[in-house]
């Protein structure tokens, strides 16, 4: 506790076996220029490979490489939370372990940090080497974030970032299930801004944010920051029934003047009872989110397991036991 860390740096590791020895050495190349006392938290997310071997490996002959095992995968998020709580530094990095997230760019971001900011987060002016699909639905995905919430979450920015840690104590005071960090600490508030940078290729291995994820984890974003899809039933109801009002006035006034019904047959209400069959059904599905995600912080489980910790002198100070609850 006394020879506390200045900095920690905190990496989300799933079968990463391939890049964690460049990831390390690039890391205290950039670490090492500040002068200052760090650490490094990988977070072991429940890999398939020799990710835990390396990380082993890695700390061996570098004791400022702790480690978190994590009995199986419990996702991305997860894995950050984790890596935060168990930070002890006075500033706490959040990066990703296939270094598409320059480490140089830490530089940068502790000289915002020593200005006065609390959090300093990455802004992707450019992303290399990933595909139109994945960078259109990533683009729209932040715009539409942007819209619909009620946080300010700064747009094209992940989650890699520095925290004070007066943000990263008020951000694990939040232990909802479903989590989006970039959204947590932004919804935190303090001194906020922002670093450019150009996202380069994954260094080895394969993205683990396939379109199926990813339209997860959008929901979790929506769901935990805006309650506007639950709206969406309230204003297309008005919406409907006001036009069938219309409607009704139309068939009203075709058959006093013109004396016909401008509808024919079993096609129309067909199509009008299948669409408005459709509708419930969105909402209901709409409510159905909410309804899970509900159940799920009820039931209170902890948010993550760990396995085992390596390299932490008192793992009961990192509150582990408390961090797992939700209240
Ligand atoms: N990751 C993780 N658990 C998962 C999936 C990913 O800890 O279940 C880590 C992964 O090792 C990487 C980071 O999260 O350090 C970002 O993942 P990835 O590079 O696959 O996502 P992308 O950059 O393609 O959005
Ligand atoms: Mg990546």
């Amino acid at each position: 506790m006394n020879n506390k860390p200045r900095y920690t740096i905190v990496v989300p590791c799933y079968n990463e076996e391939g890049g964690l020895h460049e990831l390390h050495r690039r890391l205290c190349q950039v670490m090492d220029q500040t002068g200052e006392t760090w650490e490094m938290v990988l977070v072991n997310d429940g890999s398939g490979d020799r990710t835990p071997e390396i990380i082993r490996e890695l700390r061996a002959s570098d004791p400022r490489v702790k480690m978190i095992d994590f009995a199986r995968n419990f996702g991305h998020q997860l894995a950050v939370t984790a890596g935060l709580d168990y930070a002890q530094g006075d500033a706490v990095v959040m990066i990703d372990a296939d270094l598409q997230d320059p480490p140089q760019l830490i530089l940068e971001m502790i000289d915002r940090w020593k200005e006065g900011y609390e959090v300093v987060y990455a802004v992707r002016s450019q992303r290399k080497g990933e595909s139109w699909f994945k960078e259109f639905t990533a683009k729209l995905f932040y715009r539409i974030i942007f819209r619909i919430t009620d946080v300010d979450i700064p747009l094209d920015t992940g989650d890699f970032r520095l925290m004070d840690r007066k943000a990263v104590d008020a951000t694990r005071q939040m232990r909802e299930r479903h989590r989006f960090l970039r959204g947590m600490t932004s919804w935190v508030g303090f001194r906020q801004t922002g670093v450019y940078y150009v996202r380069e290729e994954r260094f080895a291995g394969e993205t683990h944010y396939p379109f199926r994820k990813m339209f997860k984890f959008a929901l979790d974003a929506i769901t935990g920051f805006s309650y506007l899809p639950l709206q969406l039933a309230t204003y297309l109801g008005f919406g409907i029934a006001g036009l069938s009002a219309l409607a009704a006035l139309a068939v009203v006034f075709a058959r006093l003047f013109m004396g016909a019904t401008p509808f024919y047959g079993q096609a129309t209400t067909l199509v009008v009872v299948l669409f408005l069959g459709g509708i419930q059904l969105i909402t209901l599905g709409i409510i159905g989110e909410y309804l899970g995600r509900i159940y799920d912080e009820v039931k209170g489980r902890p948010l993550y397991i760990v396995r085992e910790t390596i390299g932490f002198d008192e793992p009961s100070r990192q509150d582990a036991t408390h961090s797992g609850e939700s209240s």
